[in-house]
């Protein structure tokens, strides 16, 4: 039944969420994800578009991210907290709203955490499926936490990548990322130093947390023809790459006022040209043209891909029993006697 007609919210819970992912496949998820962002980036301008809401903190950051269709509206709330990982919570948690923009009753809630993780992983593989040298099988991937093991499966079910040169300052965190893929059918090699890691891959993912304006790549780690997939620097101070990488790359982005504020292109002058994925999506701008070129997708998560992901999700679930139902909408029997409704639960 249609949840509309029942004013009724459903809500995907984190265990609901893994079961789901399971049925289905993690690969598949992630395929299935990247044709939804694909499509919704196609019609881009059918969009509300604003740069999120950022609340910045000295250990962190929370943020709302909306968006609407015209039909559906969708937020998330998302932190991003580096140093929550020696407390033993995660750097990156959230959770999402889809709803009816006639009515503008929620349809959905749903943790987002996972699904973050499987979204901003099908972006950028979708980016890269247009960045990359053609053919690219070897990914350096510098960082190796929560993100990881989902951004090297996008790039798989994508792209075909099945080398992974792993780095992170942390051995332990490459060794776990190794473990977990370890059936997924690559070929890994954890090495001491990004410099390592980087030598004969065609796609460099940088997806570390640090507040910091940090280094992890210097202009001398970076030959010609590699796609770069940046996906740690996502805050004004938090940017993974050195300048003048990015001075020699062609560079692609999300949204471009919510990136200038946000991405590696922070470090740049307002006005550096940039250009924007869903332009190379919908064939109107040249994604990657010689064998030479280096390519940059400065991600920093958009609240499109979102969308794309909570409405990919309510038609999933729907299909299944994976979810609850939620009190959530106050509905008395005349809409306008809210305090009789209260009245006659006294009564009962
Ligand atoms: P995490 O804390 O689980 O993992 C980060 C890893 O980076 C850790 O293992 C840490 O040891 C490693 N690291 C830190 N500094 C390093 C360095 N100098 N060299 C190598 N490794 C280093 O975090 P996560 O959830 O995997 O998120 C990673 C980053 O991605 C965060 O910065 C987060 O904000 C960002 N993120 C971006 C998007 C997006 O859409 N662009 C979405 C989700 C997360």
């Amino acid at each position: 039944m249609d949840p509309r007609k029942l004013n009724i919210v459903r809500f995907v819970s984190v265990d609901a969420m893994m079961k789901l992912v399971l049925q289905l496949g993690v690969e598949q998820v992630l395929a299935d994800l990247a044709a939804r962002i694909e499509a919704d980036f196609r019609r881009w301008e059918r969009f509300d578009k604003t740069p999120r809401v950022a609340s910045h903190s000295a250990e962190g950051v929370i943020e709302l991210m909306p968006t609407s269709d015209g039909g559906q509206y969708a937020f998330k709330y998302v932190n991003g907290h580096p140093r929550n990982t020696r407390d033993g919570r995660q750097t990156v948690t959230a959770f999402g709203v889809l709803a009816d923009v006639e009515t503008g009753y929620p349809l959905l809630l749903t943790e987002m955490t996972i699904l973050t993780a499987l979204r901003t992983a099908a972006t950028s593989a979708v980016a890269a499926r247009h960045l990359a040298p053609p053919g690219a099988r070897t990914m350096a991937l510098i960082g190796n936490g929560a993100q990881s093991e989902f951004q090297a499966l996008a790039f798989k079910a994508l792209l075909g990548v099945d080398r992974l040169r792993l780095h992170d300052i942390d051995p332990q965190a490459s060794r776990r990322c190794a473990r977990n893929l370890a059936r997924y059918g690559f070929e890994i090699e954890i090495c001491g130093s990004t410099e390592a890691a980087v030598l004969g891959a065609e796609i460099i993912t940088t997806v570390t947390a640090d507040k910091a304006n940090a280094t992890i790549l210097t202009d001398n780690m970076v030959g010609a023809g590699v796609h770069i997939n940046a996906v740690g620097g996502d805050c004004p101070g938090k940017t993974e790459l050195h300048a003048d990488i990015l001075h020699r790359a062609d560079i692609f982005v999300e949204y471009p006022p919510q990136t200038r504020i946000e991405g590696e292109i922070q470090q740049l002058a307002p006005d550096h040209p940039v250009k924007e994925l869903w332009q190379v999506i919908a064939g109107q701008a040249e994604g990657r043209r010689d064998a030479r070129q280096i390519t940059l997708f400065d991600s920093v998560g958009f609240a499109i891909e979102d969308f794309s992901a909570l409405c990919w999700l309510a038609d999933e679930v729907g299909r299944t029993n994976l979810f609850a139902e939620l009190d959530l909408l106050a509905d008395p029997d005349d809409p306008r006697d809210l305090f009789g409704m209260l009245l006659r639960a006294e009564a009962a």
